[in-house]
């Protein structure tokens, strides 16, 4: 038996470097980065976009060969569809979409037939490696017809589908033309999953409006069989944070940034760009701070890591100037001869320079708009190891509820986040920590590969139960 895990990238991305060749470094992103160290009792494939146009057959045939050996299998995609498929329906349409960002919504008739289309390849590129017999986990929005296809196309598997992202409530949901195609095409998996209970009913509820549905709590007939939805909240691969301290390089890191940042403290902000993750309230929330309490000037600063992303969808581009725009305010209006308000990265931190930033954080900042989940959050935690620190989280994020002792705050509320910070910067060191060591407890236990063992036992649970209704 092997397990097929399938999404829109792989964990490795190629990049065209200039004499021509490929270079592959690991993907961004929670979904890449958490999926990608998981230890499974069974043969793992996985296939996915590798980030890059290939061009032609030579360039196809150098990926195919790389990523051969690692059990990798490449879906091609084309500019075209790289266009209308990606930046177009996944991540113009369904992303705002499923964040609430209602206005940002894009209609075009072309990105849904690209959508398809592209739902259709990677079917194609499964067929021939899935076995009966063979478990198919599916993930993230930009694949919701694949369970549906793989379903009519392969006999004896076994299909999961994980929704990445929140699942928003019905009302919104109902406006996609497409609300019953997605909904189908998800319904062709045995169980589908969400990061929480609140995700979990907005999809129940869709589904019974829309396609006329009627679930049993967590579960609905379907022609002799049973679809089953669960929410498993996503962790990380935990020791790899909570242990990167021990590393010479990690310490080494840590020293330098310490004291590169001087005596003051330090707040860390991490994200892709993207305007779900509330980085313009966040650093309106901090001006704020700075203007409210003078007395930390000189005594703080907020570094803010921004990891380029989907730089060719139009929203994303607009952002990241007013980004700029807004920490080119803040640092004129505050900066020192001998202070800096905000420290500025507009690029991607290899893992050793990651977790010593947040190992040195005295304050992470983590205050998305929405969230599915957001895995910084877990990663900071663990990465303070012995350390003191504080987590400021948004309710919003699905972190949010597991993360109980953070203090929490609603994003939008700019008054509130400044006064978070304040809370953070004058909360006991013991008080720190036992909230610290409280959290990390929980996130210790509920690993990646815990979410993702629980995944799969429930799914080998429902084969045995469908079995039965044959
Ligand atoms: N990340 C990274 N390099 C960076 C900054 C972030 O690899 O320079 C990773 C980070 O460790 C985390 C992921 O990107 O695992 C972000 O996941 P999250 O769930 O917070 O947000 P997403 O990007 O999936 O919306």
């Amino acid at each position: 038996m092997k397990i097929f895990i399938i999404s829109n990238r792989l964990p490795v991305k190629a990049v065209k470097t200039e004499s021509d060749n490929f270079e592959f470094i690991r993907s961004e992103g929670g979904v890449a980065t958490g999926l990608s160290s998981l230890e499974m009792p069974m043969e793992k494939h996985w296939i996915g976009w590798p980030g890059v146009y290939a061009e032609n057959d030579a360039e196809k045939e150098t990926i195919i060969a790389h990523l051969r050996p690692h059990n990798y299998h490449p879906v091609f995609l084309s500019p075209n569809q790289i266009q209308n498929f990606y930046e177009g329906y996944s991540n113009s349409t369904l992303w705002p979409l499923c964040h609430y960002f209602f206005t940002y919504i894009e209609y075009e008739n072309k990105y849904w037939e690209s959508y398809k289309e592209v739902n259709k390849l990677f079917c194609e590129v499964a067929i021939p490696l899935i076995e009966p017999g063979d478990i198919v986990w599916v993930q993230d929005y930009h694949l919701m017809l694949l369970p549906q296809m793989l379903r009519h196309t392969v006999e004896g598997i076994s299909i999961g589908y994980f929704h990445h992202i929140p699942f928003p409530s019905y009302e919104l949901f109902r406006v996609l033309p497409e609300r019953a195609e997605l909904l189908n095409g998800l319904l062709g998996a045995d169980l589908i999953g969400f990061h929480t209970h609140d995700y979990m009913r907005h999809f129940v509820s869709a589904a019974e409006r829309v396609l006329d549905l009627r679930f049993k709590l967590d579960q609905v007939l379907l022609d002799n069989r049973m679809v089953y939805v669960d929410a498993f909240p996503m962790g990380i691969n935990y020791s790899l944070y909570h242990d990167a301290i021990l590393k010479r390089e990690v310490q080494q890191k840590a020293v330098e940034l310490k004291k590169s940042y001087g005596t003051h403290k330090l707040i860390l902000s991490v994200d892709r760009l993207d305007y779900s993750k509330g980085i313009l309230h966040r650093l309106r929330g901090f001006d704020l701070f700075l203007e409210k309490h003078p007395e930390y000037k000189e005594k703080v600063s907020l570094a803010m890591i921004i990891v380029p992303s989907r730089g060719k969808v139009d929203r994303y581009a607009g952002l990241k100037t007013k980004i700029d725009e807004t920490i080119g305010a803040i640092n004129g209006k505050y900066s020192t001869i001998n202070w800096r308000p905000v420290y500025y990265f507009y690029h991607s931190f290899n893992f050793e320079e990651l977790v010593a930033m947040y190992h040195i954080a005295d304050i992470a900042l983590v205050t998305p708009l929405r969230d599915g989940m957001n895995l910084v959050a877990k990663e900071y935690l663990a990465a303070k190891r012995d350390a003191p620190g504080v987590l400021i989280l948004s309710e919003m994020a699905g972190a949010s509820i597991e993360l109980r002792e953070s203090i929490i705050v609603n994003p939008n509320d700019v008054g509130e986040i400044e006064q978070a910070i304040l809370r953070a910067m004058e909360m006991p060191e013991d008080e720190q920590m036992h909230k610290l060591r409280l959290m990390q407890k929980d996130i210790s236990t509920q690993t990646v590969d815990k979410w993702a063992a629980g995944f799969i036992q429930e799914m080998n649970k429902i084969r045995s139960l469908n079995e039965v209704l044959k």
